[in-house]
């Protein structure tokens, strides 16, 4: 499972997972040990806390993978920026999206030949569990 984990990023580990119904949840960690600070960019190593945020992922074997990472919410040293803390963002990771950007890209490739409706439909068979609107949103 850590191998997947890395697939998506290589500073991340695979601590746990559970099989519930049709769904995976893997639990994940951040092993990167200097985070860029997304206002002032400066780099910080002092966690100040962590919480628990979740979003979906390509399915596995046919089932649907939600992934819950212990996000770490960072200090920022930096005297001059406007932010005390910030949490630790991640380019396959929109800003507060709820899909990785890898599922968001295949919803788009089987969107384009057909209705948002008839993608809808298509993607729930196929264990991705998406809606009209996100599929037209994208
Ligand atoms: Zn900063």
């Amino acid at each position: 499972m850590d191998e997947f984990i890395k697939l998506l990023d290589n500073e991340l580990k695979y601590l746990t997972h559970q099989i519930i119904d049709d769904t995976v949840y893997i639990h994940i960690a951040s092993t990167r040990e200097e985070v860029k600070c997304p206002f002032c960019g400066h780099m910080s190593s002092q966690t100040h806390s962590t919480y628990e945020r979740s979003f979906q992922d390509l399915p596995i074997q046919e089932k649907k993978v939600k992934i819950i990472i212990n996000n770490r919410k960072m200090f920022c040293n930096n005297t001059n920026c406007d932010h005390t803390t910030f949490a630790e963002r991640f380019n396959w990771l929109a800003h507060k999206s709820k899909k990785t950007q890898r599922l968001e890209d295949e919803i788009v490739r089987l969107s384009l030949n057909c209705s948002s409706i008839a993608a809808a439909r298509f993607l729930s068979e196929n264990t991705v569990a998406v809606g009209k609107s996100t599929v037209c949103n994208l």
